[in-house]
């Protein structure tokens, strides 16, 4: 069984933010929320989204 991890800090923030789920889409809804609630960022453009997807490591179990 696979899961996705995310580290906030992985797209260069100062934050230990961090978010797992065992699908990527399931992790960009948290991701977004996140970016809301502690950053301030209403908007995920696609630079963001990029650096986001680049960000997002598969791990196998
Ligand atoms: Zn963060």
């Amino acid at each position: 069984m696979a899961s996705y991890h995310f580290k906030c800090k992985d797209i260069g923030m100062n934050c230990q933010y961090e978010a797992s789920a065992k699908k990527a889409e399931d992790l960009i809804p948290q991701i977004a929320e996140h970016a809301k609630t502690a950053h301030n960022i209403t908007e995920i453009n696609d630079d963001l989204k990029q650096k986001v997807n680049a960000a997002i490591k598969r791990r196998l179990f």
